[in-house]
């Protein structure tokens, strides 16, 4: 997956309190934490091989994306966290630490078979729901735009502040659409060629400039937006 991972980012960060336990800005690094890692082990070589089966592409992620490992980039996720933000206490750890497993369980829904129980295990799980492209793409739009709306709903901010998050979700749709849709590159089935895309140190920044920007664009449209404080009951 790739925009639909932002869905999650949205979510726990308003209690109804005027409190901004996680910043969405956070959260948007937290959601791709996985993908940092890949995109540091694509640069040292040692993850990101594609491998070709029955005229599929699976990625050799074993120590970004195995269920276990995962597990601990959560848990190093929500530590980073509470060491930057005290205040978050054990509440914010786990926030984090979900935010993070999150791009696990999505993942799985998109993958082809490839996300191993340990770095090295056999058991590699991927529902694939990459073999319908299009499917995807409305599957992973469909997700961020309903974070999106959810999260206007929950908070409040000039309506100036809305044509920023508009112009972000569209640029995030057009990569979203690009990473599915164009021939040879990425997940496409059939015409999926490993040369026609970025590799290695290239990958590797590209993704980490990608996550960098799309942290900082919503880190512009949430500081003029402020969480709705509901009635206490
Ligand atoms: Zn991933």
């Amino acid at each position: 997956m790739f925009m639909g991972h932002y869905a999650p980012a949205v979510f726990d960060t308003q209690r109804g309190k005027g409190v901004v336990l996680v910043p969405v800005w956070v959260g948007f690094l937290a959601v791709q934490f996985m993908d940092i890692i890949f995109a540091f082990l694509v640069i040292c070589g040692i993850e990101g091989d594609t491998r070709m089966i029955g005229g599929e592409p699976h990625f050799t992620i074993p120590y970004s994306h195995s269920l276990l490992t995962s597990l601990g980039w959560a848990a190093i996720g929500g530590l980073i966290f509470r060491r930057v933000f005290p205040k978050s206490g054990a509440k914010g750890f786990w926030v984090v630490f979900g935010l993070v497993f999150s791009h696990w369980v999505l993942d799985l829904i998109v993958h082809r078979p490839d996300l191993p129980l340990w770095p090295g295990s056999s058991i590699e799980f991927g529902l694939s729901v990459w073999n319908w492209p299009y499917l995807a793409f409305a599957l992973e739009m469909g997700l961020l735009l309903a974070a999106f709306l959810y999260w206007v709903r929950v908070t409040t901010g000039p309506r100036s502040g809305l044509i920023g998050l508009a112009g972000l979700f569209l640029i995030m749709g057009a990569l979203q659409f690009t990473f599915i849709t164009a021939p040879g590159v990425q997940v496409q089935t059939g015409n999926f060629d490993p040369a026609a895309g970025p590799q290695g140190v290239a990958l590797g920044l590209l993704m980490l400039v990608t996550y960098g920007l799309l942290a900082t664009a919503i880190a512009w449209v949430e500081r003029r937006r402020t969480p709705k404080v509901s009635p206490q009951i």
